[in-house]
C-alpha cells in the first residue's frame, strides 16, 4: 500500500479523488484497487480560493509497477503493515468477571475491549440509560427537577454524551484510527475517520453509545444502570476483593477498571477514605467566547461556509508568553449552544453542546 500526501484540489471538488491520485502517481484509475482517505483538511490561506488537502492510502493491482514510477516523489511512500499495537491478554486466569465502573468514553472503551476478548465484564453506571437520561436532562433544561444520578455528567455515555462530541485528541497514536473505527462501527458517520477535526454531535452520540452497549452485551458483558459503586474492598496485601454497589450489594472482584470521570466527587472521597492513592493534576482556567458563526466563516473562508458546500468553520489560537505561560483556544466548536451541566445539587456548571449539523448559528470557544 502507498501513502500519498498533499493532494490539493479546489473547493468544490470537480474530479473524483481517484482521478487526482492517478494523475499525481502517473498511473491510470484502473490501476487503483482500493483508496482509503486518511486525512482531509482545508487550506484557506489564499482566499477566495479554498483547497481541500488529502492524504490517502492506496492499494494497486500491481503496486511495484506504480512505485517504480513515483518512488522519487516526496509526497509518496510505501507503507509498512499496520503498526497498531494489539491488546495482549493476561497470563493468569481470573476467578471473577472484571468490573468496569462508569460508561463514559474510558469505561466504554475498557468494557468493549474486555468483552471483545471474551472477559464478559460487568459494567456499573450510577446514572440511567441514555434514553431515560435524555428525558431527564431535557426536563432539567426546561426548568424541571435536577436529578443527582441522571444529568449532563452522569449516565450512559458519561460527560461527553451531551457535548459537541468532538473527537480531537491533539495526539498522534497508532490506536487512534481503531478508536474512531469503533465509533463508526457503532453508527457514527464515516467522515470522522479522516476529517481534520472529527465531530459527532449530541444527537448522533446518543445512538452511538447505545450501540456500544449492545455490542458489549452481545459479547457476554452486562451493563447495569442506577448502580453506583460506593465501596471498594481490599485484603491485607492491598488486592481488591470486592465492590459494594448502592451501599448494599457486594460483588466479588479482582480486576476493577475505574472510568469515573472528573465529577464524581463522592467517589473520590470514598477512594481517599479507603487509603487509595490519588494524584492531583494541573488545571487551566478559561473564559467562554461566543461569536456569530457567520463571523467565523467569513474570517476563515471569506464567505458563509454553506456557499462553498463546506461545514461551518472553526479556529484554533495559541499564544506562548515569554514568561513561559500559554493561552490557547480550547475546544472551539461551531454550532454550539451553552447548557447547564450541573452534577450536584446547588453547584452551577456550564458547558457547550452541539448537534451533528452544527447549525445553531453560533460558534463558541
Ligand atoms: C458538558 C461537557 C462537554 C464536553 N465536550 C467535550 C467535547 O466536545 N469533546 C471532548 O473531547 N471532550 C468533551 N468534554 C470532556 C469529556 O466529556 C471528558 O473528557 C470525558 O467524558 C471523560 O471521559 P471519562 O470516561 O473519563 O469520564 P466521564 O465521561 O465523566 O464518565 C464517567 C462515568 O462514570 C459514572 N460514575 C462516576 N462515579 C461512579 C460510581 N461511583 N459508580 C458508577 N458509575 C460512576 C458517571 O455517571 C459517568 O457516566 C466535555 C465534558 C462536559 C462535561
Amino acid at each position: 500500500m502507498l501513502r500519498v500526501l498533499n493532494i490539493r484540489t479546489a473547493v468544490p471538488m470537480k474530479k473524483p479523488l481517484e482521478a487526482l491520485v492517478a494523475k499525481k502517481l502517473r498511473c491510470s484509475r484502473s490501476d487503483i484497487s482500493r483508496l482509503i482517505i486518511v486525512r482531509r483538511s482545508i487550506d484557506a490561506r489564499r482566499k477566495p480560493r479554498i483547497y481541500f488537502v488529502f492524504t490517502v492510502d492506496v492499494e494497486f493491482v500491481d503496486e511495484s509497477r506504480v512505485w517504480k514510477r513515483c518512488r522519487d516523489n516526496k509526497d509518496v511512500r510505501q507503507l509498512a503493515e499496520s503498526s497498531a499495537p494489539d491488546i495482549r491478554p493476561g497470563t493468569q486466569p481470573l476467578t471473577h468477571r472484571p468490573i468496569v465502573i462508569g460508561t463514559g468514553p474510558s469505561g466504554l472503551a475498557a468494557a468493549l475491549a474486555l468483552a471483545e476478548h471474551g472477559y464478559a465484564p460487568i459494567v456499573f453506571e450510577r446514572g440511567c440509560d441514555v434514553d431515560t437520561r435524555t428525558k431527564d436532562v431535557e426536563d432539567f433544561w426546561r426548568g424541571g427537577p435536577f436529578k443527582a444520578s441522571s444529568n449532563v455528567q452522569f449516565g450512559e455515555g458519561g460527560a461527553g454524551t451531551f457535548s459537541d462530541g468532538k473527537l480531537t485528541t491533539r495526539v498522534n497514536h497508532p490506536l487512534l484510527r481503531r478508536i474512531l473505527q469503533t465509533f463508526v462501527d457503532a453508527g457514527a458517520p464515516e467522515d470522522i475517520l479522516y476529517a481534520y477535526n472529527p465531530h459527532v454531535g449530541t444527537d448522533v452520540l446518543r445512538r452511538v453509545v447505545k450501540n456500544m452497549r449492545h455490542t458489549i452485551e452481545a459479547q457476554g458483558g452486562e451493563v447495569r444502570f442506577s448502580s453506583c459503586v460506593t465501596a471498594i474492598h481490599r485484603d491485607d496485601s492491598g488486592r481488591i476483593t470486592s465492590v459494594t454497589v448502592n451501599g448494599c450489594d457486594e460483588y466479588p472482584a479482582e480486576l476493577v477498571v475505574m472510568g469515573i470521570g472528573h465529577s464524581a466527587r463522592d467517589t473520590y472521597y470514598m477512594l481517599h477514605d479507603q487509603g487509595i492513592t490519588l494524584e492531583k493534576k494541573p488545571f487551566a482556567v478559561g473564559v467562554r467566547i461566543e461569536h456569530s458563526q457567520d463571523v467565523i466563516d467569513r474570517a476563515q473562508y471569506g464567505c458563509p461556509a454553506a456557499d462553498l458546500g463546506l461545514e461551518p468553520a472553526d479556529y484554533a489560537l495559541v499564544y506562548h508568553s515569554p514568561e513561559g505561560r500559554s493561552c490557547y483556544s480550547f475546544c472551539m466548536c461551531p454550532g454550539r449552544v451553552v447548557v447547564g451541566a450541573s452534577s450536584e445539587e446547588g453547584l452551577v456548571v456550564t458547558s457547550g453542546r452541539s448537534l451533528y449539523r452544527r447549525d445553531s448559528g453560533l460558534g463558541i470557544s
